[in-house]
C-alpha cells in the first residue's frame, strides 16, 4: 500500500511566533496518522528546528525543507545542502515547485541533480510537476508533464524511484482558488502513473505516492483524496490555517 500524505507548504510566510503557534496548534489536535499515512510540514529554513521540536515523539509526522541545493557543501553563499538537512533530522524536501521553476529558473536537469543528492542523503524528495494554463488550454498537458518526469526522474533505478514522492500541481490551480476537478486530478494522476509504469513497470509505479496540489482546502480535500490515483495533497494557503490543515490531514484515505 503506497503512503497517503498530507503535506503543508508554508512557502515564504509567517514570522517565528506565528509559525510556532501554527504547528503547535495542529499537533495539539492529536490526530494520529495511520501506518500508511504521513503529515508533512514543509517550512522555511529558519523554522526547521522549531518545527522538528514541535513534532518530537509524534508518529508519522515529518518536517520538510522547501528546497535545497544540488551540491554537498562548499562555497555556495546562501544555499542550504541536504547534508545540513540530514544533520537536523529532516526527512523530506520539496523539489521543483513551480515557483522555483518560474522565479529561479530551475530546469528539469538541475532538479535531477537535486533529486540525486537528496536520495544520497536518504531524504525523501517531494518532486513537483505540473503545467501552466497555456499548456492546459492547448490540450498538451499530458506530454508536458511526461517530459518533466522523463528529464528529472527516468535515470533512477527501480529501487530509487520508489523513494520519491511526486506532487502534481497544475500551475493554474495554485493559489488561485481554482482547483482542478477531482476528475481532472484523477485523469492526470492516472496518466502520470502510466508514464511511470512505461519506464519502471506497473508494480513499481503502483508503489509511488502521487499528491495533488492546487487550492486544496478542508472543503474539497476528501473528494480529491478519494480518487484512486490521488495519494493526498501538497497544500499551500490552507496549510496556514490550523483548522483547515487539521481537516485536510483527517481527509487522507
Ligand atoms: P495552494 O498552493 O494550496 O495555495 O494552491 C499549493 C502549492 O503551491 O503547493
Amino acid at each position: 500500500m503506497r503512503k497517503q500524505i498530507a503535506a503543508a507548504n508554508w512557502k515564504m510566510n509567517l514570522t517565528v511566533d506565528k509559525a510556532e503557534t501554527l504547528i503547535n496548534d495542529i499537533v495539539a489536535a492529536g490526530i494520529q496518522p495511520g501506518q500508511d499515512q504521513a503529515a508533512v510540514f514543509a517550512v522555511p529554513f529558519p523554522y526547521l528546528q522549531l518545527a522538528q521540536k514541535a513534532i518530537e515523539g509524534k508518529h508519522n509526522y515529518f518536517i520538510a525543507a522547501e528546497n535545497c541545493y544540488s551540491k554537498k557543501s562548499g562555497a555556495y553563499t546562501g544555499e542550504v545542502s541536504v547534508e545540513m538537512l540530514q544533520s537536523l533530522g529532516i526527512q523530506y524536501v520539496v523539489l521543483g515547485h513551480s515557483e522555483r521553476r518560474e522565479y529561479f529558473q530551475e530546469s528539469n536537469q538541475f532538479l535531477a541533480e537535486k533529486l540525486n543528492i537528496a536520495l544520497e542523503y536518504n531524504i525523501t524528495p517531494i518532486f513537483c510537476c505540473g503545467e501552466p494554463l497555456s499548456i492546459r488550454e492547448a490540450g498538451t498537458q499530458n506530454e508536458f508533464v511526461a517530459t518533466q518526469l522523463e528529464e528529472s526522474l527516468f535515470h533512477f533505478s527501480k529501487d530509487d524511484i520508489q523513494k520519491i514522492v511526486i506532487a502534481y500541481e497544475p500551475i493554474w490551480a495554485i493559489g488561485t482558488g481554482k482547483t482542478a476537478t477531482s476528475e481532472q486530478a484523477q485523469e492526470m494522476h492516472a496518466h502520470l502513473r502510466k508514464v511511470l509504469a512505461g519506464k519502471f513497470g506497473k508494480e513499481v509505479a503502483g508503489n509511488i505516492s502521487i499528491l495533488y496540489g492546487g487550492s486544496v482546502k478542508a472543503s474539497n480535500a476528501k473528494e480529491i483524496f478519494s480518487q484512486p490515483d490521488v495519494d493526498g495533497g501538497l497544500v499551500g494557503g490552507a496549510s496556514l490555517i490550523a483548522d483547515e490543515f487539521i481537516t485536510i490531514i483527517k481527509s487522507l484515505k
